[in-house]
């Protein structure tokens, strides 16, 4: 490399003064940097600024800072980050991936925008349901959204084209940006307002055709999912406001997620704690005093009514680190709902000052809810307590079903629902995709309808009556896994990512006098004939950091595979060869490299 001797000069003037700056201006000014443009990757060229500064919080685990200094992003606000040049190749990777996925279920491309309507939020009830919407008012003060998902574009731009059961099935995707009001944005990338989503709908005329669809969709994600090579886990998941009656969640299992997952390690049931069963067990007998009684206290969103809940505290034989301690910690805040639809789930702690008293009596209304295991009868002393503040109601059973209710959480070692002597393990996840069978849940109330041929009485087909398309919607989230693979396999030296979303699958680190050399070694990383691939590689050639510094940043940085010309290069020119995953640390020589970090390549 022809400019190296000039860096050299530069960097011993800059050591032998002791005031470099006014030193400089006698100098014949040249950067530092210097962009090659010989068609190899380089790091001299590539732009990644080190020694980003990451608050460090407790959540963190070390990976979103690693992705901060390692140079992948930064972050703008609370909740909004840029991604960099390091960052965005593995996004691409990713999007790469998740393209190649759906074009094997025939899903076309597109790209809707990301500004979209109050109006049409409205006509599909989700405009007040959504707390966390980010809204816009234009220069005529029309209401306008910046898109947390698009499944009322989309029902309306196919309603507006898609006419005849001939034009289906219909399979499209897009990979797009989606915003969302995030009260507490954290976890960097895991819980942002701004966040990058794979979103897929189907359109089929009859349920058994969009059931179909969804099991292909689900065939699809498994293909995606495998490539990661990352364990993940399948739940039977609550659709939440979403609709539909028929999803499943991917996840990550990692200290990190917010969700909890139950599963079996005897049979396959695997569910989202919030929906999971437990086996039925009866009590012996009642809980009737306060003691080994867990109360805690909510409020209905209306603010009329104070909510007492009554469970039985759980007792913790080993300590689980996945487990919330405090009463709610104790409640199954999804069963709980179904029994108390106006509960107001947000407000966490001290909910009494929020109450509306009655200006007459300064008394207000009272809801207690009782677990099976607990007597309504419990402690008469506290009954008076809570008589004297308001009117009390108490529901034992639920409304609807009239059974009793199980309002705990399951926990690890909770018998398995399905299968007999199983046990259920809680796991902490991080949800990275799902998949939803919508029906007709926007179709109807949007009026995106398709007509469907009849017969008619001489016998020949007539298009006639319309019904209503049914839909699927299946999200992947590219900014989450980001984070989530960040997490995952991050070690206390850095990064570590799965050869396929990696920004490179290697990188060649020169010792002084082999940066020749170098590019020679990165030549044969690359496919000799047609049908061969390259080696994803890149040139550690930045003039002024030493080797160690160069090594420090790559495990930083994460490559699947580092390749040092040190010693056993200016020896007997052979490479050493590490990969921090699997361990390996061998000295190879040149003409087996690239059968070499091939085959660890296909194992990462
Ligand atoms: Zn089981």
């Amino acid at each position: 490399m022809a400019v190296q001797p000039v860096y050299e000069l530069l960097r011993k003037s800059f050591l032998r003064n002791k005031n470099p700056v006014n030193r400089l201006s006698s100098l014949n000014l040249q950067s530092f940097r210097a962009l090659h443009v010989d068609g190899r990757n380089r790091l001299s060229t590539f732009w990644v600024p080190t020694g980003g500064i990451a608050p460090q919080t407790a959540e963190d685990d070390g990976s979103h800072s690693s992705l901060i200094r390692g140079g992948f992003l930064r972050q703008a606000y609370s909740g909004v980050f840029h991604l960099l040049p390091l960052g965005l190749r593995v996004q691409e990777k990713l999007e790469r991936l998740i393209d190649k996925h759906m074009r094997s279920i025939g899903a076309s491309k597109l790209s809707l925008s990301s500004i979209t309507s109050e109006e049409l939020w409205r006509q599909s009830g989700r405009f007040g349901a959504n707390s966390e919407l980010l809204r816009l008012r234009d220069r005529k003060e029309s209401g306008f959204l910046l898109s947390p998902t698009h499944e009322e574009e989309i029902t309306a731009l196919a309603s507006g084209i898609v006419k005849s059961y001939k034009d289906l099935p219909l399979r499209v995707y897009q990979i797009s940006r989606k915003y969302r009001d995030e009260r507490r944005p954290r976890q960097g990338l895991l819980r942002a307002k701004e966040f990058l989503m794979k979103d897929l709908y189907t359109f089929d005329y009859t349920i058994n055709m969009a059931l179909e669809t969804y099991q292909t969709v689900r065939n699809a994600y498994a293909a995606f999912f495998d490539e990661l090579k990352i364990p993940y886990l399948v739940a039977n998941a609550d659709s939440g406001t979403m609709g539909g009656n028929l999803s499943h969640e991917y996840h990550f299992v990692s200290q990190r997620g917010e969700d909890h997952v139950c599963s079996c390690a005897k049979c396959n049931y695997v569910a989202n704690e919030e929906l999971a069963e437990k086996a039925a067990h009866t009590p012996s007998k009642l809980m009737d005093t306060l003691e080994g009684v867990r109360m805690w206290t909510g409020i209905s969103k209306d603010r009329n009514t104070l909510v007492h809940v009554y469970v039985p505290q759980v007792k913790v034989e080993t300590r689980d680190e996945t487990i919330d301690e405090s009463a709610i910690g104790h409640i199954n805040i999804h069963a709980l709902k179904s029994v108390y639809p106006d509960l107001d789930t947000s407000i966490e702690k001290n909910p009494l000052h929020l109450l509306k008293t009655n200006s007459s009596n300064g008394t207000f209304q009272i809801v207690r809810i009782f677990d099976y295991r607990v007597s309504p009868n419990l402690e008469e002393t506290h009954r008076r307590d809570v008589a004297n503040r308001g009117e009390i109601n108490d529901i034992t059973t639920h409304p609807t079903t009239g059974k009793p209710l199980d309002l705990t959480r399951i926990r690890t070692g909770d018998p398995c629902p399905i299968c007999e002597n199983g046990t259920l393990t809680v796991q902490r996840a991080v949800e990275v995709g799902h998949t939803f069978h919508l029906g007709a849940r926007y179709s109807e109330p949007m009026n995106a309808t398709v007509a469907l041929p009849t017969q008619n009485a001489s016998g020949s087909m007539a298009l006639s009556g319309q019904v209503a398309m049914q839909m699927g919607c299946h999200g992947i989230g590219v900014s989450r896994l980001i984070g989530a693979i960040a997490s995952l396999l991050s070690d206390n030296r850095g990064l570590n990512w799965p050869r396929v979303v990696s920004p490179f699958e290697c990188v060649i680190i020169p010792s002084r006098g082999t940066e020749e050399d170098a590019v020679g070694v990165y030549d044969t990383l690359q496919g000799v004939s047609r049908t061969d691939v390259d080696i994803d590689a890149i040139l550690d050639d930045r003039p002024i950091k030493d080797l160690g510094w160069k090594l420090h940043d790559a495990d930083l940085i994460g490559y699947p595979v580092i390749l040092i010309l040190g010693r056993a290069w200016k020896k007997d020119r052979r490479v050493e060869v590490q990969c921090r995953r699997l361990h390996v640390k061998e000295d190879v020589k040149i003409d087996k490299l690239r059968e070499v970090v091939m085959s660890i390549l296909e194992k990462l």
